[in-house]
């Protein structure tokens, strides 16, 4: 076992605070990872905050985690000490089942192991993610950061790009599409990013008037305010696939009306309860609504080498990890432009007590 310094909620209601816990001895087929950087994700909130009603506490969030191989078991082939790797949303799965055996890790039929609040399917102990300077990580479940990927700006692609592109990868986003992104956030930026480097016409529909430039500027062609009844009105029927990242309880209805014939709504923000759907809507134009879950390893891959040679990067602001109780408030405020990264070299400056 080894010790090591984390940020964690031993609560649904406190801050996060340093802590000291204890890394596994590595199996033979781990891989030990030096945490670099660490994303923050909306959802490391709603877990922190037992939004989901599964939290298990301590809670040690952090599943957009990239760094350097320091140790692998005997039977590891893919990887050496010194490697760019990342980890994101899953440490494991049963490797057995249909969805597993396609490269859809994250519906695996017995559940995957999630990087943080699950439990290690050998011994059974809670799994804590990268809030934290190292994690060890069964060598299938690690990635392989491309060189031309800086590391520090990569974090992010393992949780909201992968998010974004599974879908979009789905429903056969490409040239010409009509695209909408509903929320510019986190998974928003990168859902403009790769439907652009896709080839996609893009919209942003936003609720922050003040995010239309960045929202040009991340090369969306259109902007949306979702509050302006009239613009909405006026782009009925206009596209093909809308990304709807809205992180709360909403209404779709305003944004099924925007797909034209045979067009899909996709939710994958909102984990929680929707506002009724209205069927008219749906079947005028035969709309589709959908959900989608992260995304399988071979994916997440395929995106981190999509983006290496599309220089699509994350934009991100780096974090000092004593800062993270801001960046949680600040994402909850919607303050965010538009990843809080945390480099985890300013851990060292931090005390923790068991
Ligand atoms: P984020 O950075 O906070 O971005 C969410 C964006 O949604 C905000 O920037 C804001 O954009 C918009 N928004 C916020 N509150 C809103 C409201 N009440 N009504 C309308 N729009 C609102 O969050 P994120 O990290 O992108 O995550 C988004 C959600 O995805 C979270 O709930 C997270 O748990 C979930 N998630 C799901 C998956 C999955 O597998 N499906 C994976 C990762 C994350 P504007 O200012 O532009 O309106
Ligand atoms: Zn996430």
């Amino acid at each position: 076992m080894t010790p090591f310094t984390a940020y964690c909620a031993c609560e649904a209601h406190g801050p996060l605070v340093p802590k000291l816990f204890e890394r596994r001895a590595l199996r033979p087929d781990d891989v030990s990872i030096a945490i670099a950087y660490c994303g923050v994700c909306h959802s490391d909130a709603h877990q922190v905050h037992n939004d989901w009603n599964n939290a298990v506490y301590p809670c040690v969030p952090g599943h957009e985690i990239v760094g350097h191989v320091t140790a692998v078991g005997p039977e590891v082939t893919r990887y050496k000490v010194g490697d760019r790797v990342a980890v994101g949303c899953l440490v494991d799965s049963c490797q057995q089942c249909e969805p597993c055996s396609q490269g859809q890790e994250q519906h695996c039929q017995q559940g995957p192991t999630p990087t943080y609040n699950g439990r290690d399917r050998v011994t059974g102990e809670t799994t804590y993610g990268g809030y934290c300077d190292h994690i060890v990580v069964r060598e299938k479940f690690v990635l392989r950061v491309p060189d031309a990927l800086e590391l520090e700006s990569a974090s992010p692609l393992l949780c909201a790009g992968i998010t974004v592109w599974t879908p979009m990868r789905e429903h056969g986003v490409g040239r010409g599409s009509k695209v909408a992104v509903v929320g510019l956030g986190g998974l928003g930026h990168l859902g403009v990013k790769l439907a652009v480097a896709l080839g996609a016409e893009v919209t942003v529909i936003t609720t922050s008037a003040a995010k239309a430039d960045d929202a040009r500027s991340l090369g969306a062609h259109r902007v949306l305010l979702s509050t302006d009844q009239k613009a909405m009105m006026a782009a009925a029927n206009g596209f093909d696939f809308i990304l709807d990242t809205i992180p709360t309880r909403h209404n779709v209805n305003p944004y099924l009306m925007l797909l034209g014939r045979r067009g899909a709504l996709v939710v994958v923000g909102a984990i929680d309860l929707l506002e009724p759907v209205h069927g008219g809507l749906l079947i005028r134009n035969n709309r589709t609504l959908a959900g989608s879950l992260i995304g399988g390893l071979a994916a997440t891959q395929e995106l981190l080498d999509f983006c290496a040679e599309h220089e699509v990067l994350p934009r991100c602001e780096l974090i000092d990890i004593r800062d993270i109780n801001t960046a949680f408030a600040r994402m909850q405020a919607n303050d965010v432009k538009y990843r809080f990264v945390i480099d985890m070299a300013t851990l060292q400056h931090v005390q923790a007590t068991p």
